[in-house]
Formats: structure tokens, C-alpha cells, sequence
């Protein structure tokens, strides 16, 4: 976690503690044995004592840590919940994401030009739901990896011919570590083989045990290929988002992730973000990880320019210096110059821990070694 004791120094350097102590006077440090030193000072000892040490900076802690969620309780509204889908190869993750795209009755916005951002919303009952359209565990352990929370909630897609797969299992273990809520979707109940008591039965093993039969969680049979049970599964998101009351304050500077990031050859850096925080608005000063920029155009999914965007709502953004990394946080500076200097800082943060895993000896090492 960053600081330990001189007397941990010590026992994990095979030292006696007067050893350590009188090296960090010699490096002016005046400590005692239970002093906490700090991570520079740990790898300064250590190299003192010939022997060098990878400092592993947590993926968090290189995030805009320094900034709090604490917002007052007044200032919060309601928020879209944002929704990904999971499971097995082949068991319908892509056709239930186009199925639902198309069941989009987002009346103000109908007939716009859907197109690809990374993420798109449906509206139904006047509510709407955030999906990430990038199915699949890949984009997901690699936010979660990065520190990124992005989703709200797991739909799990269990093929009724085909039943629990490995991929399943690691779906619904990727979506309880992330403590996330599930509701299994029991696809392709149109096939004649489809079983899909097999399914809620087979999945009681994980926990995932039907209301019917006494649990709390949510199946829903649905045909994504024949588009049936798709509006029950949306009104089963609205329901849990309501019950999870999904909130956030609109009324701040934006902040978000970033779920992908290209070089466009006529647009330059293109980034799809969802806003997370805040309201994002054409021109704001921004830095999406080691990059910054200003908003030049925001579009939504459904290809219309937007002046402003609020939580939940996914982007698409021009006006980057550099293409970021998905995952990457995303945050609003007051201007231009502290957005460039908090960029400059995070590229050299990111330079030296490079510089740290390439060249040195981990901790785990040093046991070895000595
Ligand atoms: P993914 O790998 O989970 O994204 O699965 P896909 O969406 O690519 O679907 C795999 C195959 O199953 C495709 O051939 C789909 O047409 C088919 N499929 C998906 N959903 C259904 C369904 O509800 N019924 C039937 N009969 N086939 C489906
Ligand atoms: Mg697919």
C-alpha cells in the first residue's frame, strides 16, 4: 500500500533494524523502528543496501484519486443504469445486442442514424438503459483491470440448447467480483431443443437461484434471433435499477471512461466515453488518461451533435491530442493549461513505472535472492 515501518523495511531487506536505521542517518533520514517510510525512501534504502526494487503502483492510485464522489444527497437524480451482457461463446451476446438496439423506441430520437460508439441507449416506458455494446469478458476485465467501474449491471446470456459453459462460469464469477447485480437471460428458448428449467436448474449451483423457487435472481426466456421476451428483459433492468437507485449529480464537471479509442484519418483522435459524473458540454478542457484536449464535436449514438451530455449518456468525442487507451479515465479541468499539465504528469508517472518494471527486481525477487 505504499508506506511501511522501518522494522518491515528491514525484515523484508534480511536486515537487522539498527542496520536499516543507521543507513537512512547516513542518507539523513533520522527514523526510529516504527516510523513509516515512504515508497521513494524504501527503494532509495534498498539500493543502499545493492539491491533494487519494483515499485508496483496500484492501477487506482494512478487514477484522479484526489478526487471525491461526495456529493450531497439533494444533488443527486436518477441516472440510466448501464448494462452489459455476458456468456458463453455462441450463446447469443451479439444478435441480443442488435435485437434490443432495434427494439429502441427512443421516441424524441427515432429515425436518427444508429452507429457504432462503443455503447448505445434504448428508451422504454420513458426510462432509459445504457448498453455497452462490446460483448464479450475481454472489454470488461480490461476496465476492471484498469481500475475502471463502468457497468451497473450483468446480463448473463445462457443458450437454452446448450446450457452452462465454461465462459458462463467465468461470467458470473467476472460479475460477482465486480459485485454487480445479474440477471440471466435464457436464450434461444425459439430451438427445438431448448430446455430452459435445465438452465435455472443447472445455474442453482452458482447461486443463481429463481424467485419461483425461492432465490432473487431474475430470469427472463428470451429469442433474440425471433425477438421474444426482449421488452420483459428491459423492464427487468428498469426494475433492478429502480431497486439499486442508480444516481448521480449532474450539475458538475464531467467525468467518465473511456470504452474505445481510434485514430480517424479525417477526424484525428476519436474517443467514445460514457459520462459517468457530471455533465460533459462542446469545449470543455479534458484529460482522457495521459492525454488532453478540448471538446471539438460530441455525437451520440444515434449520430445526432450534442451540445451537452449527463451521466450515463455515451459519446463520441473529438478534440484529442492523442488517442487514450480503453479504460482510460476521464475527467473535465478548468481550462486548457491545468488539463495539459495534469497530462504531461500522468505521462511521466506512467513513463517511470515503465521505466520500474522493465529494469528492476521485484519485491518477490529480493526473497529470492537474498
Ligand atoms: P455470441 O458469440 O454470444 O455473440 O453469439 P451470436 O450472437 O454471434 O450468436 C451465435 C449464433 O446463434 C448465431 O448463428 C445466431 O444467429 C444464433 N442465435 C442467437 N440468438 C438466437 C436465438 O434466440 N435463437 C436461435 N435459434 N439462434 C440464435
Ligand atoms: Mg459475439
Amino acid at each position: 500500500r505504499g508506506e511501511m515501518t522501518v522494522g518491515e523495511t528491514a525484515k523484508l531487506l534480511h536486515k537487522d533494524a539498527s542496520e536499516v536505521i543507521k543507513k537512512l542517518i547516513l542518507m539523513g533520514v533520522m527514523a526510529t523502528i516504527n516510523q513509516e517510510l515512504d515508497i521513494d525512501t524504501i527503494q532509495l534504502l534498498a539500493g543502499e543496501f545493492g539491491v533494487e526494487v519494483e515499485v508496483k503502483i496500484p492501477v487506482e492510485e494512478d487514477r484522479f484519486e484526489t478526487v471525491e464522489e461526495n456529493d450531497a444527497e439533494e444533488d443527486l437524480v436518477s441516472r440510466p443504469p448501464v448494462v452489459t451482457i455476458m456468456g458463453h461463446v455462441d450463446h447469443g451476446k451479439t444478435t441480443l445486442l442488435d435485437a434490443i438496439r432495434k427494439t429502441n423506441v427512443t421516441g424524441g430520437e427515432a429515425g436518427g442514424i444508429t452507429q457504432h460508439i462503443g455503447a448505445y441507449q434504448v428508451e422504454i416506458n420513458h426510462k432509459k438503459i445504457t448498453f455497452l455494446d462490446t460483448p464479450g469478458h475481454e472489454a470488461f476485465t480490461a476496465m476492471r483491470a484498469r481500475g475502471a467501474q463502468v457497468t451497473d449491471m450483468t446480463i448473463i446470456v445462457v443458450a437454452a440448447d446448450d446450457g452452462v459453459m465454461p465462459q458462463t462460469v467465468e461470467a458470473i464469477n467476472h460479475a460477482k467480483a465486480a459485485g454487480l447485480p445479474i440477471i440471466v437471460a435464457v436464450n434461444k428458448i425459439d430451438k427445438p431443443g431448448a430446455d430452459p428449467d435445465r438452465v435455472k436448474q443447472e445455474l442453482t449451483n452458482y447461486e443463481l437461484v429463481p424467485e419461483e423457487w425461492g432465490g432473487d435472481t431474475i430470469f427472463v426466456n428470451v429469442s433474440a434471433k425471433q425477438r421474444i421476451g426482449l421488452e420483459e428483459l428491459l423492464e427487468m433492468i428498469l426494475l433492478v435499477a429502480e431497486v439499486n437507485e442508480y444516481k448521480a449529480n449532474p450539475n458538475k464537471r464531467a467525468r467518465g471512461t473511456v470504452i474505445e479509442a481510434e485514430l480517424d484519418k479525417s477526424r484525428g483522435p476519436v474517443a467514445r466515453i460514457l459520462v459517468q459524473h457530471g455533465t460533459l458540454h462542446v469545449g470543455d478542457a479534458f484529460v482522457a488518461g495521459n492525454c488532453f484536449g478540448r471538446i471539438r464535436v460530441m455525437v451520440s449514438d444515434k449520430g445526432r451533435r450534442l451540445k451537452e451530455a449527463g451521466p450515463s449518456t455515451p459519446v463520441e468525442i473529438t478534440g484529442l491530442t492523442e488517442v487514450p487507451g480503453a479504460g482510460d479515465p476521464f475527467m473535465v479541468f478548468e481550462d486548457e493549461r491545468k488539463a495539459r499539465s495534469i497530462a504531461d504528469k500522468r505521462a511521466i508517472t506512467q513513463r517511470q513505472s515503465e521505466l520500474n518494471t522493465n529494469s528492476r527486481v521485484t519485491l518477490d525477487d529480493l526473497f529470492k535472492h537474498i
